[in-house]
This record gives C-alpha cells, structure tokens and sequence, in this order.
C-alpha cells in the first residue's frame, strides 16, 4: 500500500520554485543537457517546455549542444512559451576563465542558444585551463585561477543586462568564503554533485547559512552509477509508491534543493516531472540520507589532475578532503 503524503494543489506550486537572494525565482525541477546527443536534444528540450511543463533548461558551452538546446528553445517560443517563463541557465568553461575571456565566451553562448540573456551563468568549475590544454591538462597548462578578476567580469554581465543571475559550480566551502568576502554581487547558486551516493552535506549546510542555493547536479547518480537499484532508493520507491527516480528527485527537492535530471526520453522528461504531488514521509527522508557509501561521480579528474603519481593529493586538495 502506498504511503506518499499528497500535497494539496497550492502547495505543489508553491514548491515548483526556490526564491534566490537576488529575488528571482528559480524552478525547483530542470533538465540536464549534458551527453544528450545534438540529434536528439531539440526535441526532448522542447518535449520537456511544451508537453512536460519544465521551465528551466540546464546548458553548458561544453555540452557542445547549445546552438539545439536553442533550436529546441525557439520551437518552445514558436509554440507560445514566453521567454520570461523559462529559466536558463549556462557555463562559463574553464578554458574561458580568465577575465578578458569571460564576455566574449558569453557572447558564444548566446549566440548559440539564440538568446539575448541568460538567466543564471556559473563558473563550471573553479579551475583555468590554458587553451591548448589536453584531457586529462599536462603539467604547465593549468593555470592559477583568479577568482576575484573574473567574477568582477561576471559581475558586470549582470550590470549589462545579459545574466540576470551570477553563481559558481564545483566551488567548496573554502572557496565559497573567499569568493563571498571579495564580490559585491554575491553568487546566487552553486551547482553540485547531489544525490543519495553523495549528500555534499557541509556545502549545502554551508550554502543554506549564506543564503547560496544549491541546485543539485548527477541528481540520479549520473550514467556511471546505479543508484536506481540501491537498497534505501528502493524500499522508499516501494512505500511511497513513486519510481526510484521520482524519490530521488522528491529528496532533492525536500532537502531545499533544485535539481535537473538528464533525460534525452520522453517517457523519462515526464517521469521526472512528476514530483510536485507527493511528499517522502520523514522517516523514509532520513532513510534516503543514510546511504553509507559516498563517493563522488564526477571528481573532475580529467580536468586537474596532471600526473597519476599525485592524482590522489591534487583531488583531496582541491575538494578539501571531501571526495
Ligand atoms: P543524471 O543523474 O541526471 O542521470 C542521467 C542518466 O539517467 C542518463 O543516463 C538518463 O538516460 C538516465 N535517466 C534519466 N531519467 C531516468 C529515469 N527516470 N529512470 C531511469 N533512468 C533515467 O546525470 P547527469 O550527470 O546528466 O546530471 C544531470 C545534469 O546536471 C547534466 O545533464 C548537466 O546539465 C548537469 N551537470 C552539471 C555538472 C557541473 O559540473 N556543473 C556536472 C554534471 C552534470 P536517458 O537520457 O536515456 O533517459
């Protein structure tokens, strides 16, 4: 017998968006572009706006698929979606984290998307790579990363009128302080790796203090990992009487959290979708919580790591130990 608790209809929408420390409002539930094929994510961007409700729309330059998120886009708006009601979010890439490249790279994105603003642009990653950079970086093209001078860049995005909003991805709780103690435009968001395997507890609880949203990413465990078959997602699934990906979704959701699931299926866009009707009861909360393996899906790696001898002591470095 199921036990979800249904929610009454003013409060599922209540609960459909988070309120960020600029005002604007964030949509609790998006959809992930990254890995979606360029031949398939029109559509399943479109499927997602008209035919499933989404409203916000998670993008990447280095996704490699702006120019189709933005077709998919403007199939939307041809549809009679209005471009105030959707909420996009975009990257600035690592190879493009210097100062005087932070316009121009907005620019693309733009360009690509076939937007005239974004409304959230992040920092992928705290991390500069040279632009002749291989993957995984050679010694000597990973750069120091100069926080203060492009988020001043960033900053001045929001003055122009092209961002709405400004926030980082990947940034730990160190990271956060020095960038919160030297902007004048506080980031709105940190995007990060969230989900049962990986609760990232001491940034969100650290977020939540300074008033940072967390949107979670990888929120089902991403491609590599099977967390649609772990015990706790499981035993919850069957109470609650929701698929493990609902649950896993409702949990992001329940921890004060927004989250944008990857799915280039139809079937799956309007699976995901389905969270604004039901509640996880507190215990089975707690349950979801309690998973005891964590371990990151998307350490980064590839990105930083410049010698397998030290790859070990570069991660814990630049997580902080939390890995
Ligand atoms: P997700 O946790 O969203 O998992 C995506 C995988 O799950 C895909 O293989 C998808 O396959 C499958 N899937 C989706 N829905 C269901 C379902 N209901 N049942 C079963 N399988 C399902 O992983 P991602 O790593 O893609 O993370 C989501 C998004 O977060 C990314 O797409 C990207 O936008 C963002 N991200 C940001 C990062 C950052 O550094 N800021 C890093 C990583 C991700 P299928 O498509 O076939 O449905």
């Amino acid at each position: 017998m199921a036990q979800s608790q249904q929610l009454k209809k003013d409060e599922s929408v209540e609960e459909a968006y988070f309120t960020l420390r600029s005002g604007h409002r964030i949509p609790a539930l998006g959809l992930g572009t990254w890995k979606a094929e360029t031949n398939v994510v029109r559509d399943a961007v479109y499927n997602a706006i008209v035919e499933c409700g989404y409203r916000h729309i998670d993008c990447a330059h280095i996704y490699g698929n702006e120019k189709e998120v933005g077709e998919g886009l403007q199939m939307a708006f041809d549809a009679g979606i209005k471009r105030e009601d959707i909420f996009v979010t975009s990257k600035l890439w690592i190879k493009s984290c210097v100062p005087e490249k932070v316009r121009p790279a907005l620019d693309t994105t733009l360009s690509d998307l076939g937007l005239k603003y974004v409304d959230l642009y992040l920092i992928h990653w705290p991390i500069c790579l040279s632009e002749d950079a291989s993957s995984p970086p050679k010694k000597g093209q990973v750069l120091p990363f100069d926080t203060v001078g492009v988020w001043r860049e960033m900053e001045k995005l929001v003055e122009q009128k092209l961002v709405r909003d400004i926030g980082v991805s990947n940034f730990t709780v160190k990271k956060l302080e020095h960038l919160l103690a030297n902007s004048t435009i506080k980031p709105s968001v940190n995007q990060v790796e969230m989900h049962p395997s990986w609760r990232n507890d001491n940034v969100l609880n650290y977020c939540k203090k300074e008033n940072i949203h967390v949107t979670a990413y990888s929120p089902l465990g991403s491609s590599s990992t099977d967390l649609f078959h772990a015990e706790e997602v499981i035993q919850t699934s069957e109470k609650v009487g929701k698929t493990p990906g609902e649950i896993m979704i409702r949990w992001l959701i329940q921890r004060g959290v927004s989250t944008i699931p990857k799915s280039s299926n139809k079937e799956r866009i309007k699976e995901n979708m389905r969270v604004f009707d039901f509640k996880i009861p507190d215990e089975d909360m707690q349950k979801l919580s309690s998973v005891p393996t964590q371990k990151r899906t998307n350490p980064g790696g590839e990105l930083i790591v410049t010698s397998e001898e030290e790859k070990e002591s570069i991660l814990r470095e630049f997580w902080e130990g939390e890995l």
